[in-house]
């Protein structure tokens, strides 16, 4: 593994919690007001994917222990995974469906009734 020299947190913590706080009020307006699940496909696994890096790289510059840091990959791997797999956005009506619980991912929306993908995936190219 390479040497990285730790920042502290406190340095850090400024510069990582602004930009999370924006981008998390940026995304619930978006989710809210948008009706385009194709958009929220695409933008949901952006967001997972850089959330769960940026995560990840907090650990690693904050020089957390080889232990954390492999504990800290394996959340982010496992909570992108999940979160990519689970979440389901409606083509009739731009409902969200984020399972929270260990249910299995819904089938119909809840909103309008139409059935679901079978998963969040990216739009397809035209
Ligand atoms: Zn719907």
């Amino acid at each position: 593994m390479p040497h990285i020299t730790p920042i502290p947190l406190d340095t850090l913590l400024p510069w990582i919690f602004a930009p999370w706080a924006l981008l998390g009020l940026a995304s619930i307006m978006f989710f809210r007001r948008s009706r385009n699940a194709r958009h929220k496909r695409a933008l949901w696994i952006a967001l997972m994917i850089t959330g769960n890096a940026a995560f990840f790289a907090t650990a690693l510059f904050a020089g957390a222990p080889s232990p954390l840091i492999a504990i800290a990959a394996l959340v982010a791997v496992v909570g992108a995974t999940r979160s990519i797999r689970r979440a389901r956005f409606c083509d009739g009506c731009g409902g969200n469906h984020f399972p929270m619980d260990s249910s299995a991912a819904p089938d119909t929306c809840r909103h309008c009734g139409m059935r679901l993908d079978a998963a969040a995936r990216p739009p397809a190219p035209h």
